[in-house]
Formats: C-alpha cells, structure tokens, sequence
C-alpha cells in the first residue's frame, strides 16, 4: 500500500485542514501554545490553546499485531505489578545503578527513608503503558510483522486524553467523507479503532479511589494530580480529570509538584490534607495521588522537591505509581528480563505459556557493564560499523535523552568508563516504511513515518509486605491505545517533546 495516503489536490488538504482544527478545538485534541510559536507577551494571560500535532489520516497498522498487543496487556500488568512487590529483586537492580545515576539513587533513598517509618498504604496503583514497534525480520524464513517493545513506562504515561480524540477525528473525518474516495475500501468503520484510553485510565484511578475506603477524619475525598507547571499537555490531563468526575464522581485537583509542601499536610496518622489555594477553609483528604510530575530529574529543582516526594510517599494516599513502581520501570529492568535464558521472567510470571507471549515481543538489550554480555556491548557500542543498529539509553523518562546510532561510539568516548553501566544498548527495530501527512502548529509535514502503538493498562493491588496479608491483584485491565506517528527523519518519537504526532489505527 505505498500509495497510502493518496496525494491531496490543494482543495480537498484546505477541507480537511479547516476541518480538522476546528474539530480539534472543539473537542479539546489541543496543547497549549510552545513559546516558539506564540510567545508569552502576546498571550499574558496564558489562555491560548492549538490543535496537538496530529496525523491527517489514520496510520495503517497490522491487526494481528495490534490485538496481540491490546490481548498481552494484562499480562505485562502483572508482571510488572509482581516486579513493583519484589523489593529484593529491585534491590540487585538498583545496587547496580546507584554508582552511576544519583537520580535512581535518590529514588532508592526515598524508599528506604519511607520504610524506616513504615509504609501505611498497602494498595498501590498502575497505570502503566507498553510501547512497541512493529518489526519485520526480513532474514527470517516467515518475515510476518510481529511487535516489539520498545520500552515499559510506569510512570506519567501519558496522551491517554488526547488518544481518545484523535481516534473520534479521524472518525468524524471518515463519516463526513472527508477522505478522498480512492481510500473508501482502507479506511473503513470496521478498521479504524477508537481508543478507549480516557475512559479506562478514569475507570482506573476511580478503582483506586473506592479501594481507598471511607474518609479517615471526615472530610471529602479527592484524587490528587500532582502536576509540572508550566504543562503544555494539560489538556490530556483534563479528559481524565473532566471523566473521572462526570463517568465515575470522582471529584480530582490539580496540584504542582513544586507546590506540595505549601498546600498538603499529613495528619498524625498519615493521612493526606489538601487544602486547595482557593478554599483555604476546606480541605480535602487524598485518596490517590496521580503523578504526572516527578519522573524527571529537572522537576526536582530544589532539595524541598525531594522532601515533597518524601512527603507523598509516606502518606496514607494510595500512589499511581509507588517509588517501587516507578523504579521497576527503569530501561535496566528491561533489558534484565530481556536477558537470554534468564531466570528472571519466570520469577515474577510462572505460566509458560503467558511468558513465552511477553518474550515474543522483547528486543535484545544488553547492559554496558563488565559482564561477558556488557564487554561484547561495550564493543558493539564502540565500533561505528555496528553502532549504526542500536540505541543507548540512559535511565530517564519523557522523551530526548537517548544517543542513536553513529553518534553512539563519539558519545562513549567522551563519557567516563565508570558511567556507562548507566546505559543500557538496545537494537534499533526497523518499523516497515509507511507514509502521513502531519500537522504541526499549522504546518503540514508530508512523508516517511514511524509509528509507535502504546497500550495502557491499570493495575491496582495490594502489596503483602505492609499490611502482613497476602499479596494480591484487585484491578487488572488493558485501558485502551495511543499511536504516535514521527518522521522517518527523526529518530525520537515524543509528542510532548516534539518529535511526534498522535494518530490512530487503521487496522490492514
Ligand atoms: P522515553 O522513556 O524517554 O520515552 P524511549 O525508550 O521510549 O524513552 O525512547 C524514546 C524514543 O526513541 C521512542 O519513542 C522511539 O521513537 C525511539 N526508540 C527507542 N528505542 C528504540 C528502538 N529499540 N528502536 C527504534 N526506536 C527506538
Ligand atoms: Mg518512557
Ligand atoms: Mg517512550
């Protein structure tokens, strides 16, 4: 299908563009303004919002790998749920990174400074979102596509909001014919999927909420979304705010990161006050605090940000995600179940069957350390003939801090030897060639794409060790899909970071 998308005659790109940015306005498929594109002196009052970079058409993607990906969810819910409860395995992980990286290291030390007091809140929330790519293995006597992960994120997964638009635009797009008529037998209703991520991501922090159980000191209670500020994706954050109130009565705030030791107390028994700027005589008792904030080292600006974490942590309000569950998402963690033969999927998934699905979509990783597998890394990483297959990541989330390809081998020469166990070396998947046009800050971009499928999924349970019962899961759900779409041209695919687009599936 490479004549997928057809070219548009200058007519039919102005329809669907005036349709397309007023459709995405009106339905909040928007970001606010970059201050490249409109600076602060022209919008003082910050109330300026444009369309997020979207993908005119709907990207075509493998059924088969899409299901596999939507039906394994749940799986990798528990596998990572299971790795979150399992302290000492985390441990032999982090002992590995803290050398290297002080900002798993502070990590690590907010846990064990928690733990000295004793954690109080054995419930802990997921909602979590495996991202692949889909892979042809053109060696392989059966080069069917099959999907690859790319990584696992456990923390801030993010444009389930946006995810759900952009699907419904792409709908509202088809019904209004919109499309020219050489791709009525492509993009067709049964093909085109509408991702259900706003709704199951709410559905989640909703079982989170309930699970909480009643107000300990008889005040309302509320989900806390810990925020950055300023957040050009605030209105992702909203769909989940704007659902989990009209679909499930669950009344959230959003709080910045750097404001939680100003507006949150803990009560003596650790229960969590809100005392929202706007109503200081109410305040709220916390259910579940939802970071969309904290997952960077640079929204820890000051030694406080690191007290406010403490500060969260040790209260009573189930987390989304626990210090635990944000470490068990580290690229590390990856690459050790990645391991050939290892012990350690087996561990934490005892069915074979269910395992032997998971492993299906791992990618070799190898760690840069003095391991046998990290000496050959380390010589794969070096040599600029090899190099050229890979990427090099360090441990850091939100898009823009991985080395690719030939700029690997100048950037580990520069680097300390002692570092480079901070990184681990993955081999690049090579997505089939695909075409879209994308629209970004009112500008069409036309051509080669890559595009990545994430599949959200929640996972709520409980963690054995802080109430002395048994462990057990209580909520475990695929919540729906996010595709992003990037130029072939661009080796990062971060929307927020701008690289990326969102889109849709068109199931081929
Ligand atoms: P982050 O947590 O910062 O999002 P990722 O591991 O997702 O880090 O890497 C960022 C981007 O780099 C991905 O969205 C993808 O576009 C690209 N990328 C990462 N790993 C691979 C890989 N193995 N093959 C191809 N592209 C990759
Ligand atoms: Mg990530
Ligand atoms: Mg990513």
């Amino acid at each position: 299908m490479t004549d997928y998308p057809p070219e548009l005659s200058a007519e039919e790109q102005n329809f669907i563009f005036t349709e397309l940015k007023d459709w995405s306005i009106a339905h909040g498929l928007a970001v606010r303004p970059a201050p490249s594109f409109v600076q602060q002196s022209q919008d003082p009052a910050g109330v300026l919002a444009t369309t997020a970079p979207v993908t005119i058409f709907p990207s075509l993607f493998p059924r088969r790998c899409f299901e596999e990906g939507l039906s394994i969810q749940k799986a990798y819910n528990e596998l990572y749920s299971a790795i979150a409860r399992d302290e000492d395995w985390l441990q032999g992980i982090v002992e590995e990174l803290v050398h290297v990286d002080d900002f798993v290291a502070k990590l690590w030390q907010t846990h064990l400074a928690v733990k000295k007091t004793g954690y109080v809140q054995g419930l802990s929330l997921g909602l979590f979102r495996s991202d692949y790519m889909v892979h042809e293995d053109p060696s392989h006597s059966n080069p069917a596509p099959g999907l690859k992960q790319v990584e696992f994120n456990t923390i801030a997964s993010s444009f389930g909001g946006l995810s759900s638009q952009v699907s419904a635009m792409h709908r509202y797009l088809l019904n209004l014919g919109a499309y020219p008529s050489s791709t009525s037998a492509i993009i067709k209703a049964d093909a085109l999927k509408q991702s259900q991520s706003t709704l199951q991501l709410a559905k989640g922090l909703a079982a989170g909420h309930k699970a909480y159980g009643e107000s300990r000191c008889k005040r309302s209670l509320c989900v806390l979304f810990v925020v950055q500020d300023p957040e050009r994706n605030v209105f992702d954050q909203r769909h989940l705010e704007y659902a989990l109130l009209e679909e499930y009565g669950v009344r959230s705030f959003r709080l910045p990161f750097g404001k939680t030791l100003a507006y949150t107390a803990l009560d003596e028994d650790q229960t969590l006050i809100y005392t929202p700027p706007h109503s200081p005589s109410i305040s709220y008792e916390v259910t579940t605090i939802y970071f969309r904030a904290g997952y960077s080292p640079d929204d820890y600006v000051k030694e406080e940000d690191w007290e406010a974490r403490l500060h969260l942590e040790k209260s009573r309000a189930i987390k989304c995600p626990s210090i635990l569950t944000q470490l068990a998402g580290c690229k590390k963690v990856q690459q050790v179940l990645a391991t050939p033969h290892s012990p350690h999927l087996k561990r934490f998934l005892p069915d074979d069957a269910v395992a032997s699905r998971l492993l299906k979509t791992f990618a070799p990783i190898y760690p840069l350390d003095k391991s046998d597998a990290g000496k050959e890394a380390r010589k794969l990483a070096t040599d600029p003939s090899s190099s050229t297959r890979y990427v090099l990541k360090p441990q850091r989330e939100g898009g823009g801090n991985n080395i690719y390809r030939k700029a690997i081998p100048p950037f580990l020469q520069k680097l300390p030897e002692t570092q480079w166990p901070a990184y681990i070396l993955m081999e690049m998947i090579e997505p089939p060639p695909l075409k879209n046009a994308i629209i970004r800050n009112g500008v069409l971009e036309r051509g080669g794409v890559i595009c990545e499928l994430g599949v959200y999924g929640v996972c709520l349970w409980r963690d054995g060790s802080v109430s002395g019962e048994e462990g057990e899961i209580l909520e475990n759900f695929e919540a729906g899909y996010l595709l992003r779409t990037k130029g072939d041209q661009s080796e990062e695919g971060g929307v927020a970071a701008g690289f990326g687009a969102v889109d849709s599936c068109c199931l081929v």
